[in-house]
C-alpha cells in the first residue's frame, strides 16, 4: 500500500503530462491563475506559488529579521555563494529579470499631422466627384469643413484664436450616399474611420454599447495607434434614432441620455478606452484618447423632419403680406435644405447636441436619372464590376439605355436609394454569369430593357460575328 502511494506520487512528480494537463495552475497564496502571474514556482505536493507571493514572503522574512536585529542580507553576504534571490526573474527565459519595455523616445522631427498633405477643398471635391454622383452641395460643404478641420488641427493656439470644430450633421434619406461620402473622404485623406450605429448606443451601464465604444472602434481602425486615431473620423449613422422620446416618463437611456453622453466626446475630452477589446475590464490595457481633434460626422434620415419644416414654412407664409398658398411646399424636392436648428430641436435633438455639430446640411434624395448615372459612372460603378468579371471570360458586357432605365425604375420602387441597385442587378446577372462560361463561342452580351422587364432575353453575340443571335436565356 505504502509502496503504491510512493509510486503514485513519483509518477505525478515526474510525468511530463502533469505539466501540461490543459488546466492552469493556481497560486496557493493569492489564488490567481497562471496566466495572470509572471511565473510560478512549483513546490512539492503539487503546490504552486506565484513569483509575486514568493517575493513578498522573502521580503517579509527579510524585514522581520532586520526588526529582530538580525539582518539576513548581511548574514547571507558573509556566506560564500549565497545571496538573496530575486524571484521576479523566475519564469522568464534564462532566469533573466522580467523585461521592462523602455519607453521609446519619440523623435519629434515630423509634426504628428501634416496639414500640407490635405488637399485643397476643390481637390477634395474633385476626388469625391469621381465616386459619388450628384450631392453637389453636400460634397462642397464637406470639402470645406474637412479642410478647415485639419487646418484647425494644425494651427497653434498661442495667439488665443482657437478655431472651432467643424463636426457635421448630414440629413438625407437612406441609400443616398451618406456613409459612402464619409468612407470616400477618409480614404482620400488617409485617416482612420470608425462607423458606428447610434441605435446600438445606450447610456453607460445599460445593455448596449456605451458611447465611448465608438472611440475604441476608431482606435482599432488606427491599428491601436493613439496619435493616428486622434486625427481620425467617427461617423455615427442613424443619429435620428437617438432623438428625445416624446411623452415618456421612463428614463430615456437610448435617446436623450445618449445625446447628453455624446456632448463631451463631440466637444473634445480625454477618454480612457480599452485597447484591442470592446469592453473595459481589469485584464485589458487602457489607452487615453483625446477626442478634440477627431472629426465627428453624424448622419440620419430624419423621417418626419420634412413635415416639421413644412409646418414652419407654412406658418411663416400665412402671416401678413407674404400670405401664400398652403400647399406651396408639398412637393418641394429641396425642402430638407431649408432645415434649421429649430426644426431639428423640434424633432427631438437637444440644443447642446446640435450646438456641437455646427455644419448642418441635407443630401438630395436620389432620382431615377441619378440612379442611372450611379450604375455606370463612378470609378467603382457596379456595371464596371460586372464587366470586369465577364472580361475574365473574354466576354464583353454591355447594357443598353433601356436596361439602365428599367433597373433604375425598379430601384426607385424599393425606396432604399442606390442600395437596391446591386440586389436588382444581381438577380438578372445570375443567369448570365451561369450560362455564358458554358459556351466559349460567346463574345459579347447586351443586356436589354426587355430582358429586365421580363419581355425578352439578352442579346448574345458570337465571337467574330457582326450580327447577333436572339438570346435563349
Ligand atoms: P446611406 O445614405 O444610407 O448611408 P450609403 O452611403 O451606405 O447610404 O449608400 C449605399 C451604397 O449606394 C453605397 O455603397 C454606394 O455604392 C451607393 N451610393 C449611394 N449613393 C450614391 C451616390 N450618390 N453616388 C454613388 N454611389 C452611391
Amino acid at each position: 500500500m505504502a509502496e503504491d502511494f510512493e509510486e503514485k506520487s513519483r509518477k505525478t512528480e515526474e510525468s511530463p503530462e502533469k505539466k501540461d494537463n490543459g488546466y492552469e495552475n493556481f497560486c496557493f497564496l493569492c489564488k490567481r491563475p497562471e496566466s495572470e502571474c509572471t511565473g510560478m514556482v512549483e513546490l512539492p505536493n503539487n503546490i504552486h506559488v506565484c513569483n509575486d507571493c514568493m517575493q513578498k514572503s522573502f521580503n517579509m522574512m527579510n524585514t522581520q529579521f532586520q526588526n529582530g536585529g538580525l539582518n539576513l542580507g548581511d548574514l547571507f553576504s558573509n556566506m560564500p555563494n549565497v545571496s538573496m534571490i530575486d524571484l521576479s526573474g523566475f519564469g522568464s527565459p534564462e532566469g533573466m529579470p522580467q523585461k521592462i519595455k523602455k519607453k521609446k523616445e519619440v523623435e519629434k522631427t515630423e509634426p504628428a499631422f501634416d496639414f500640407r498633405k490635405v488637399p485643397a477643398p476643390h481637390r477634395i471635391k474633385a476626388s469625391l466627384d469621381e465616386h459619388v454622383i450628384g450631392q453637389e452641395y453636400a460634397k462642397k460643404i464637406m470639402s470645406v469643413a474637412v479642410y478647415n478641420h485639419y487646418k484647425r488641427v494644425a494651427s497653434d493656439k498661442k495667439d488665443g484664436v482657437e478655431i472651432e470644430k467643424s463636426n457635421m450633421l448630414m440629413i438625407g434619406p437612406t441609400g443616398c450616399g451618406k456613409t459612402y461620402l464619409v468612407k470616400t473622404l477618409a480614404k482620400l485623406l488617409d485617416v482612420p474611420l470608425a462607423i458606428a450605429d447610434a441605435t446600438s448606443l445606450t447610456e453607460a451601464g445599460y445593455i448596449g454599447d456605451d458611447i465611448e465604444s465608438v472611440v475604441s472602434k476608431l482606435l482599432a481602425a488606427a491599428d491601436n495607434d493613439v496619435e493616428k486615431a486622434e486625427h481620425g473620423i467617427i461617423f455615427i449613422d442613424e443619429i435620428d434614432k437617438i432623438a428625445k422620446k416624446k411623452n415618456t416618463n421612463q428614463r430615456d437611456v437610448s435617446g436623450e441620455a445618449v445625446q447628453q453622453g455624446m456632448l463631451k466626446l463631440l466637444e473634445g475630452s480625454e477618454i480612457e478606452v480599452p485597447v484591442g477589446a470592446s469592453s473595459k475590464n481589469a485584464m485589458v490595457p487602457m489607452a487615453v484618447v483625446d477626442t478634440s481633434n477627431i472629426l465627428f460626422i453624424c448622419g440620419g434620415a430624419f423621417p418626419d423632419l420634412e413635415n416639421i419644416i413644412k409646418e414652419r414654412l407654412n406658418k411663416q407664409a400665412s402671416i401678413g403680406f407674404y400670405a401664400d398658398l398652403k400647399d406651396k411646399y408639398d412637393n418641394d424636392p429641396h425642402l430638407l435644405e431649408k432645415v434649421t436648428v429649430e426644426d431639428l430641436r423640434k424633432f427631438g435633438m437637444i440644443p447642446e447636441f446640435l450646438g456641437r455639430l455646427p455644419v448642418v446640411f441635407a443630401l438630395d434624395g436620389l432620382t431615377e436619372d441619378m440612379l442611372v448615372r450611379i450604375l455606370k459612372e463612378p470609378k467603382n460603378a457596379i456595371l464596371k464590376q460586372y464587366q470586369k468579371l465577364l472580361a475574365m471570360d473574354e466576354v464583353k458586357l454591355e447594357f443598353d439605355d433601356g436596361a439602365l432605365r428599367a433597373i433604375a425604375a425598379k430601384a426607385m420602387e424599393k425606396d432604399t436609394g442606390a442600395r437596391a441597385l446591386r440586389a436588382i442587378l444581381e438577380k438578372y446577372m445570375l443567369d448570365i454569369m451561369y450560362e455564358i462560361p458554358k459556351d466559349d463561342n460567346i463574345g459579347k452580351v447586351v443586356i436589354t430593357g426587355e430582358y429586365i422587364e421580363g419581355r425578352g432575353g439578352p442579346r448574345i453575340f458570337m465571337r467574330g460575328q457582326e450580327g447577333y443571335l436572339p438570346g435563349s436565356m
